[in-house]
């Protein structure tokens, strides 16, 4: 059979695809220098509510929040901004996954607090619009989600950085199919890409006292792209000779992960972003409720920063909104205000929310009327936040190692 045609036509779509590549390397080559926070007068918190439960549990954490910079927003060196525009009925009404002036709003911000956003799917009422979150992501080069996973009595303290706009993603919706038989995807890994997400991990190790960052790849058989990866992993390492580098592959870091005799030694994990994608949701899975985790998406400029679950469409059919853990929002302001170098006050808003979702546990959510709502819970972190002997009562848990499941 001749193929000469379909050839031809794959040799087209492939060539679009490399000249958009090679554009995406030459803006990362131009580079962009990172913000530095201490400069800005003031820093604009960019709040965006979501759908679902997102504008319910976001409430909730802004009030902590507004608690915690008090003094900073009075100032003026803080300024928290709402931003419209994204729900999903917004974004469908105006058929975009990130209309322009939403994006325009969420550009004159220096970092952002994100409830989730719901992706329609196929089935669902809403027309098959992009993922605002990814599009997010990728206008303003976001390239790092970065996951922290804590469980104490399990001894796991570790903390992913996912890269974020390359690998098997980048080109998701671009793969063909040649013939009626041949489909074909694609993974790209950059020399720039790379390097970006592999020095930060480095450098959040370096900052933190931290002693070993461990790349994940399958350089053993994805050989171009992965051997890039870990190429470039290793040259990085090599400039931070204090800390311990090693590399593993995908299938055993996951088995690794549930091993309890070797897991604990892990702690920054640096890896692709396919891989990311799931060891990140494996590892989430030991720390509890996903209403308990906040994962933070860095770029040079922007910051996004987010719960690592979605808007829960049913705890809303229900009824249920209120109910809803905030905890999750909670604790991506403890990111974002370390990011932006605010380390007092995240470290006392991690301590509250420790010591209310694991240590003490005097108000519990179950989603549902026969816990407490989110109010509740917000009320209960900002009465531990207040306690002027907060850090002594943190570091008593901690001591005692004790921790109500
Ligand atoms: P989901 O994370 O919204 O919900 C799964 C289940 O987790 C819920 O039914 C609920 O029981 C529980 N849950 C989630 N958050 C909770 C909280 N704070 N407190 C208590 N319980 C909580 O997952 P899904 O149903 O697959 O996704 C719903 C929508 O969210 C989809 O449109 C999806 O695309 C979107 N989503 C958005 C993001 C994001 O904005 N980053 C992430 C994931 C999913």
């Amino acid at each position: 059979m001749n193929h000469t045609g379909a050839i031809e036509r794959a040799k087209e779509h492939f060539a679009e695809l490399l000249n958009e590549q090679l554009k995406r390397v030459d803006q990362m080559k131009a580079g962009e220098d990172w913000a530095d926070y201490s400069r800005l007068m003031p820093i604009i918190i960019g709040v965006v509510g979501g759908d679902g439960i997102g504008p319910f549990i976001t409430k909730e954490a802004v009030r902590v929040l507004e608690y915690i910079l008090a003094e900073e927003i009075q100032s003026g060196k803080v300024e928290l901004r709402w931003i419209s525009g994204l729900t999903i009925e917004e974004r469908v009404k105006v058929m975009k996954a990130l209309p322009e002036e939403t994006l325009a709003a969420l550009k004159e911000c220096h970092v952002i607090l994100k409830g989730p956003l719901t992706t329609p799917k196929k089935g669902d009422k809403w027309p098959n619009l992009e993922s605002a979150n990814v599009s997010m992501r990728r206008e303003l080069d976001l390239f790092a989600n970065v996951r922290p996973v804590k469980v104490p009595e399990k001894g796991i303290d570790w903390i992913f950085y996912r890269e974020n706009t390359e690998g098997e993603y980048v080109l998701g919706s671009s793969g063909f199919n040649v013939t009626e038989d041949l489909a074909v995807d694609f993974k790209v890994i950059t020399s720039q890409g790379a390097e970006r997400i592999v020095r930060l991990a480095f450098e959040y190790a370096r900052n933190n006292g931290i002693n070993r960052v461990s790349a994940v790849t399958k350089a053993n058989v994805i050989k171009t792209t992965d051997g890039k990866f870990l190429e470039i992993a290793r040259r990085v390492a090599a400039e931070y000779p204090e800390i311990q580098f090693d590399d593993w592959f995908v299938d055993i870091m996951a088995a690794k992960l549930v091993d309890e005799k070797r897991r604990r030694d892990f702690k920054v994990i640096v890896l692709p972003n396919l891989y990311g994608d799931i060891l990140t949701d494996e590892a989430a899975e030991f720390q509890g409720g996903v209403g308990t985790a906040g994962s933070a998406n860095i770029g040079k400029r922007y910051a996004m920063f987010e719960a690592i679950h979605g808007s829960a469409p049913r705890m809303v059919d229900e009824g249920r909104a209120q109910y809803a853990d905030p905890a999750s929002m909670m604790r991506a302001c403890v990111m974002m205000l370390r990011h932006i170098s605010f380390i007092d006050q995240a470290s006392r808003m991690e301590m509250a929310l420790d010591i209310c979702g694991q240590f003490e546990k005097r108000v519990s959510l179950t989603g549902r009327p026969d816990g407490a709502t989110g109010a509740q819970y917000a009320d209960y972190v900002l009465e531990t936040v207040q306690d002027p002997d907060l850090q002594n009562r943190w570091q008593r848990y901690q001591a005692s190692g004790e921790v109500k499941l």
